[in-house]
């Protein structure tokens, strides 16, 4: 298994293996290729797009796709994934980071908003043109935005996704037996404040890894403030790693954040010995790597 990390700036960091750089986010901010590193570009998720031009955002019976629209429960804003206009501005975004010496492209937040979504004029008259069902015409449509959006991409190509083992197809229109054909992996975002609980972390990583027909790669956040939390995380790491995972990723707001935690888990005797007790294989390689540099 290897250790990685997520981050907002464009640094490699000693006893990572694996950097995956935010270069397209959230709130429309959109950031040169970072050189190296696997670049995510989060697609329908644009809060600055949708207020240069309200048209764009995706509807259901029950209003539009914004988070203060709460007849819905989203955490962003969603742009419509069948406008052909902003499509194009995608393409041309990923065309400029692929053009960049990159290791190659996650793409993040790439499908319907929910279940609900999107039932404006120009998907409902694709979709009855379609002759398919509401679930069916949805995940066709995801899957081949993918195939096209993979033709604007070089190296490796991987995505992110709700981590919803069971409804993906039905909620957000993805098929996971038909992304595994165009994916060289999945990544599996389970975002928290701490891990203080984590069975819920160990479920769902092994309902994906059970799921997913090519290699799973799971983020945890590791934007931790205090020790306490640190060592949650880093025993959740743990845990995770005695599944079929290609790496974890933490969550870091900076290099000096992932060096805390390298810091953190070599400095800490007690989350070593019980490393050692409960035969951690993965993890003890982990922190005894970090322990050469840290
Ligand atoms: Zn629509």
């Amino acid at each position: 298994m290897q250790i990685g990390l997520v981050t907002y700036k464009p640094e490699f960091v000693e006893g990572y293996d694996v950097h995956v750089y935010f270069s397209k986010w959230v709130d429309g901010q959109v950031f040169p290729a970072a050189k190296g590193m696997q670049n995510d570009v989060t697609v329908f998720c644009d809060a600055k797009a949708i207020r240069e031009d309200p048209s764009i955002v995706s509807l259901s019976k029950g209003g539009p796709a914004l988070r203060r629209n709460r007849k819905s429960n989203l955490a962003f804003d969603f742009v419509c994934p069948t406008h052909l206009g902003y499509r194009k501005k995608v393409f041309e975004y990923l065309d400029s980071v692929s053009s960049q010496d990159i290791q190659g492209v996650t793409l993040n937040l790439y499908h319907f908003a929910d279940l609900d979504y999107c039932t404006c004029p120009r998907c409902t008259e694709q979709r009855e043109k379609s002759g398919l069902s509401w679930t069916e015409w949805r995940a066709h449509t995801i899957t081949a935005f993918l195939k096209e959006a993979k033709t604007h991409t070089k190296g490796t190509f991987a995505v992110e996704m709700f981590p919803d083992p069971v409804l993906a197809k039905e909620r957000f229109g993805i098929d996971f037996a038909a992304i595994a054909e165009l994916v060289d992996y999945f990544h599996v975002p389970l975002s928290s404040r701490d891990y203080f609980t984590n069975y819920w972390v160990d479920t769902i990583v092994r309902d994906f890894v059970a799921t997913l027909k090519k290699p799973v790669v799971v983020e945890l956040s590791a934007e931790m403030p205090t020790d306490e939390k640190i060592d949650a995380l880093l025993r959740t790491v743990a845990y995770i790693s005695r599944h079929n995972l290609m790496a974890v990723l933490l969550l870091v707001h900076d290099s000096e954040n992932a060096r805390q935690v390298a810091r953190f888990a070599v400095h800490n005797e007690a989350f070593r010995e019980w490393l050692q007790t409960y035969e951690f294989k993965e993890m003890s390689r982990i922190v005894d790597n970090w322990a050469k540099i840290y």
